[in-house]
């Protein structure tokens, strides 16, 4: 047996075979060949086994998110057929008498290069679309992962790095788990995790050789057993055993009141990251959606989603939520939330760069789509719309006028939609010091306080080394809040918290006696905040 430690992002035991995923970025360098008729039926055996792989994805893609959403693996099937690609391809291998891999490689980025030349925005996208087929083909021929990162047989998952986009993909039935060496327990990865309910080790020395092998996550022990002896197995069977018995006894929580001994009461919302993550919701009885991460549609997408995607998507979120309340957070794309057909350039320091409303109020025809589809959608239940990384009344004043527009677009197309509620999250310091003057702006304040340790400490929530000076109990993070809570309040606007900080129970009284209207946390700490409410007495 092994044991190697690391950071723990969720106390819970993960029990299944480890599968170590490595990254598909691969250089692919010339080659020659002796036998070009080879590495054409290399490429046909290859080609064949993508047109399977997209056809698997585009079922589950069907079956999951609807057609609209499932269209991009029809697309990428019908780009495997293409002729021009296909010559193109065969032609390297011939007259080049190189290998398969480097003339799929090479075709990919011609072709990538062609398409984002074009002045037609349809085929811009494609380039990216053509990166990913090939992408795709050059796995299968050097045997790589099948694309979809997990297999049948549900793992956990043992990688070097995994990024938002890559969490967001997996298929969580698949996934038991999930082990890592780099990553620190506030990035977006890790909350997707505690999101998923997954238990998820960062900062562990991974080997190859655990692949296939036996292993534990031990959350609350903060390590990983490879190939477990039968004794600590059977330990950490009945410890899991144990954990599904309490969370069970937490069940009969559901339906009850967040109230304290005294007669203190508190909304609890929940944070989801996709439509997917509204069953946790139902069944852990949040009393709405505090946060959807709506940029997580947009890193499931290998484009960019159109009105009719993401209305269909937002439609389905609030009509489950019948009538509760679902604050959808406009993109909050950048930083370590990256995607690809975005094509944002490499900043020196994307934490304080081009990100969130700073891209949708310079790029207006992506936000206007985005406000559209939410707006549509509102008219199917209660939809409040938040704005993230707020530093300015200008930015408000700004985002609520793109807004207006999208509402008075629609009114004249005859096009039904809900009364929406507006607000902003607090996570700057400069949002705090002008709340004042924000609230006069908005209806509420939803504080993010993982970026708003990040911005006020100086702590960059990225880097690993910096976890032990992460501290979000500083006195000038709860000052912060205490401040925003006063101001909205002086102006009407309710106040709460949507950062990871919400659920964190050691401040759950200090939150009560600073007024808080409202936490949004993961599905999975619904429940146990609630038994914590319910046990507090502020009489005392
Ligand atoms: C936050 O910053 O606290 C927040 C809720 O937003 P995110 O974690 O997505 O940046
Ligand atoms: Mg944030």
């Amino acid at each position: 047996m092994q044991v190697a430690t690391g950071k723990s992002i969720l106390p819970g035991i993960a029990i299944g075979p480890l599968k170590v995923y490595h990254k598909t970025e691969v250089v692919i360098v010339e080659a020659s060949t002796s036998s070009p008729e080879k590495e054409l039926e290399r490429f046909e055996a290859a080609r064949v086994k993508a047109q399977e792989q997209l056809g698997v994805l585009y079922e589950k893609a069907l079956a999951e998110v609807g057609e609209d959403n499932a269209a991009i693996f029809e697309i990428h099937q019908m780009m495997l057929e293409d002729d021009d690609y296909l010559d193109a391809i065969k032609s390297i291998i011939e007259t080049q008498a190189t290998t398969a891999e480097y003339a799929v490689a090479t075709t990919g980025e011609n072709f990538a290069t062609a398409f984002a030349d074009m002045d037609d925005a349809y085929m811009q996208a494609r380039a990216v679309d053509v990166k990913d087929i090939s992408g795709r083909v050059v796995n299968i021929l050097l045997g790589q992962t099948d694309g979809s990162l997990l297999g049948d047989e549900p793992v956990i998952l043992v990688a070097d790095d995994l990024t938002p986009s890559e969490t967001v993909q997996m298929d969580k039935s698949k996934l038991l788990g999930f082990v890592t060496r780099k990553g620190s327990t506030n990035s977006h990865t890790a909350i997707l995790a505690r999101t998923m309910n997954i238990p998820a080790l960062i900062g562990v020395e991974i080997d190859d050789s655990w692949d296939g092998k036996m292993g534990v996550i031990d959350g609350y022990n903060h390590c990983v057993y490879v190939d477990p002896t039968a004794d600590l197995l059977a330990t950490m069977r009945k410890k899991r055993n144990e954990d599904l018995q309490q969370e069970a006894l937490l069940q009969g929580l559901k339906k009850k009141p967040n109230v304290t001994l005294d007669g203190h009461e508190i909304n609890v919302y929940a944070n989801i990251g996709s439509a997917a993550d509204v069953g946790l919701v139902l069944e852990n009885d949040a009393g709405g959606i505090g946060l959807f991460r709506s940029e997580f549609i947009y890193l499931d997408s290998k484009n960019y989603p159109t009105e009719e995607q993401q209305f269909t998507i937002y439609k389905r979120v609030v009509e489950t939520m019948a009538g509760k309340k679902v604050i959808i957070r406009t993109l909050d794309i950048g930083a370590d939330k990256q995607a690809d057909y975005f094509n944002l350039e490499h900043e020196e320091n994307p934490a304080l760069g081009y990100r969130a409303i700073r891209i949708c109020l310079t790029r207006r025809d992506i936000f206007k789509t985005q406000l559209r589809a939410i707006l549509r959608a509102s008219a199917y239940g209660k939809v409040s719309i938040m704005f993230p990384m707020i530093i300015s009344l200008r930015e408000v004043q700004d985002a609520k006028s793109v807004l207006a527009e999208c509402q008075r677009e629609l009114t004249a197309e005859g096009i039904p939609m809900g009364e929406v509620e507006i607000g902003i999250m607090i996570e700057t310091p400069a949002a705090v010091m002008m709340a004042d003057e924000l609230a006069q702006e908005v209806e509420f304040f939803s504080l993010g306080t993982n970026d708003l340790t990040q911005y006020t400490l100086a702590i960059d929530r990225q880097n690993p080394h910096l976890d032990a000076f992460y501290d979000p109990h500083h006195p000038a993070v709860l000052r912060m809040i205490q401040q925003t809570v006063d101001a909205g309040h002086r102006h009407g606007c309710w106040v709460g918290i949507c950062g990871e900080l919400g659920a964190d129970q050691a401040l759950t009284e200090t939150f009560l006696r600073m007024g808080l209207d409202e936490l949004s946390v993961s599905p999975s700490s619904i429940l146990p905040l609630r038994k914590r409410i319910r046990n507090l007495d502020l009489s005392k």
